[in-house]
C-alpha cells in the first residue's frame, strides 16, 4: 500500500474561523482563568468585532490591523494606568479579547494595513500517519498573499459545528449546572440593561 494513503491531511488547518469560534474561544478561556464572569460575558462581544470591517469591503483589514487590534486597547491600558484605574481591567479584557480574534484568523489578516496591503499567514498544519507506529509530521506555512475581495463567509464551520455538537452533548449531561450559568448570564444581561436604561432621558 502506498504510505501516502495512510497521511490525513490538514489536520489543524486554522485558516477559516467562524464568529461562533471567535466568540467561544477566548470567552471559555476566560472562564476558565476564573476571570470576573460578568466582565468576560459584558466584554465578549468585542471578540467578533473585527469581522464587521466586511460591511467595509475592507474584510481583514480595516479592523484586523494592529491599530484597532493593539494601538488603541494599549492606549487605553496606559491612560488607565494614568489617569482611570478602574478601567484597567476592562482594558486588559478588550486587549485580550481583540488580540485572540487575529490569533484565530491567522490564516490571513492584513495586519499592518493600511502601510503594508497584503495579508500575513501563519498556518501550523499537523500531520500524521500510522505507518510502521504513529508519526506525527508538523509544518509551518507562512508568508504574504494578495488581500482578497471577501467571498461568502461561513457563519458555522465545520469546528464550529463539531463544537456545537460537543455543547449539545455537554448540556444533556451537566444540564442542572448549565440552567444556573444560564440563570447567572441572563442576570448579568439584565443588569447591563437596567443599567443602560437607568441613564437613558425618559422625561
Ligand atoms: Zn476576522
Amino acid at each position: 500500500m502506498e504510505t501516502d494513503a495512510l497521511i490525513a491531511e490538514d489536520i489543524l488547518p486554522l485558516t477559516e474561523m467562524d464568529p461562533f469560534m471567535h466568540l467561544l474561544l477566548p470567552l471559555l478561556f476566560l472562564l476558565a482563568v476564573r476571570v470576573d464572569a460578568k466582565k468576560a460575558i459584558l466584554f465578549a462581544p468585542l471578540a467578533i468585532l473585527p469581522d464587521f470591517d466586511a460591511l467595509f469591503g475592507l474584510h481583514r483589514a480595516l479592523f484586523h490591523s494592529f491599530i484597532p487590534i493593539l494601538v488603541i486597547p494599549l492606549a487605553f491600558v496606559v491612560y488607565s494606568k494614568l489617569r482611570r484605574p478602574e478601567w484597567m481591567f476592562g482594558s486588559v479584557i478588550a486587549l485580550f479579547y481583540l488580540s485572540s480574534h487575529v490569533v484565530l484568523d491567522l490564516g490571513g489578516v492584513a495586519f499592518f494595513w493600511p502601510f503594508v496591503q497584503e495579508q500575513f499567514y501563519f498556518v501550523p498544519e499537523v500531520q500524521f500517519n500510522l505507518q510502521g507506529g504513529v508519526n506525527f509530521n508538523i509544518s509551518i506555512d507562512y508568508g504574504m498573499k494578495e488581500l482578497e475581495e471577501m467571498g461568502t463567509a461561513s457563519f458555522l464551520s465545520q469546528e464550529g459545528a463539531a463544537l456545537l455538537l460537543l455543547g449539545v452533548l455537554v448540556l444533556a449531561v451537566f444540564h442542572k449546572e448549565a440552567l444556573q450559568g444560564l440563570r447567572t448570564s441572563w442576570a448579568v444581561f439584565r443588569d447591563f440593561l437596567a443599567g443602560v436604561f437607568r441613564r437613558w432621558p425618559f422625561k
